[in-house]
C-alpha cells in the first residue's frame, strides 16, 4: 500500500552542504519586507483512508447498477403481483436507511471523527436532512403509486427523529404515505408495524392494506428474516425476487453479530 506523501523520505542538504548554503543565501538574500509576510496555512491534516465497504457504498459504479437493476426488477415483479388487484387496498413495505436513504455520508464523518455509531450521533446527522435518496428509489416508488398501491416506509429510526424523516423524504420528493419509526418502548421487530398496516391501524389516512411487496438492506426488514437463515437452504429464500428485494449492504448491519466463517 503507498505511504501518504508526507511519511516519505524528502531530499534534505547534507550536513556538508548546509554551510555553503547558508553562506550563499546569506549573500543574495532580500531586504528585509517593511510588512509582515502573510502567515502559511497550515497544512490538513491527511484524510484517513475509510475501509473497502464504505469506499464501495461511496464511489462504485457496482453500487449505483445495483440499486438501479434491484428497483426495476421490483418494479417489473410488482406490476405482476397487483395484476387484478383494486386500487388502494394494497401497500408496499419499504425500509429507510439504505434502502431509500443513503447515510454513507455520515458514515465518512464518523470514520474522519474517528468515532464509531452512536444514536445520539446519527439522530443529529438525520436531524440535518442530508440524507439522499439511492439510485432508483424514487422511480420505484412513482410506480408504486402509479399502480394504485401504498407506500409504508417502515424503518427503525427512533420516535424522536420521525418528523425529520418524513422532512427528509418529502424534501427528496419520495413519494410515501406513512412513515412508521420504532416504538418508544416497543421492539425494533417491523411484525407489529406491518400487522398495523394490514388492520389498518397504520394512520388514520389508510385503509386496511395487504403488503404485497417488502423492500430493505436488512433480512430482518423481512418477515420473520433471521441471520440464523443463513445456513438455510434455498428454498428459504424463495421469495426474494419475487416479493422481497434486498440491497447489498457491506458497511452495516445485523450480520455483523454473526461469528466469522
Ligand atoms: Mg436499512
Amino acid at each position: 500500500m503507498p505511504r501518504p506523501r508526507h511519511l516519505l523520505a524528502s531530499p534534505f542538504p547534507s550536513a556538508l552542504l548546509l554551510p555553503a548554503l547558508l553562506l550563499l543565501a546569506a549573500c543574495t538574500a532580500a531586504p528585509a519586507p517593511t510588512t509582515a509576510a502573510p502567515a502559511v496555512a497550515a497544512a490538513a491534516p491527511a484524510a484517513v483512508p475509510y475501509g473497502d465497504a464504505l469506499h464501495w457504498a461511496r464511489s462504485s459504479a457496482e453500487h449505483e447498477a445495483v440499486y438501479l437493476q434491484t428497483y426495476r426488477l421490483a418494479a417489473e415483479r410488482l406490476r405482476l403481483r397487483v395484476e387484478g388487484l383494486q386500487p388502494f387496498t394494497w401497500a408496499v413495505s419499504v425500509d429507510a436507511d439504505e434502502t431509500l436513504l443513503d447515510n454513507s455520508l455520515f458514515e465518512v464523518e464518523q470514520h474522519r471523527a474517528g468515532t464509531s455509531y452512536d444514536e445520539g450521533a446519527f439522530s443529529a446527522w438525520v436531524r440535518r436532512g442530508q440524507a439522499a435518496a439511492l439510485p432508483g428509489a424514487r422511480d420505484f416508488l412513482e410506480t408504486v403509486r402509479g399502480l394504485g398501491g401504498k407506500v409504508a416506509v417502515v424503518t427503525n429510526r427512533s420516535q424522536a427523529v420521525c418528523p425529520e424523516t418524513e422532512a427528509n423524504i418529502r424534501a427528496l420528493r419520495l413519494p410515501v404515505d406513512v412513515v412508521l419509526c420504532k416504538p418508544l418502548e416497543g421492539p425494533s421487530d417491523k411484525a407489529p408495524r406491518w400487522q398495523a398496516i394490514e388492520q389498518g391501524r397504520a394512520s388514520k389516512y389508510l385503509p386496511p392494506l395487504d403488503i404485497v411487496m417488502w423492500l430493505g438492506d436488512n433480512i430482518q426488514d423481512f418477515p420473520t428474516g433471521s441471520q440464523a437463515w443463513r445456513n438455510a437452504p434455498p428454498e428459504q429464500f424463495g421469495r426474494f425476487g419475487d416479493a422481497w428485494f434486498l440491497f447489498p449492504n457491506p458497511v452495516y448491519g445485523s450480520w455483523q453479530r454473526n461469528p466469522q466463517q
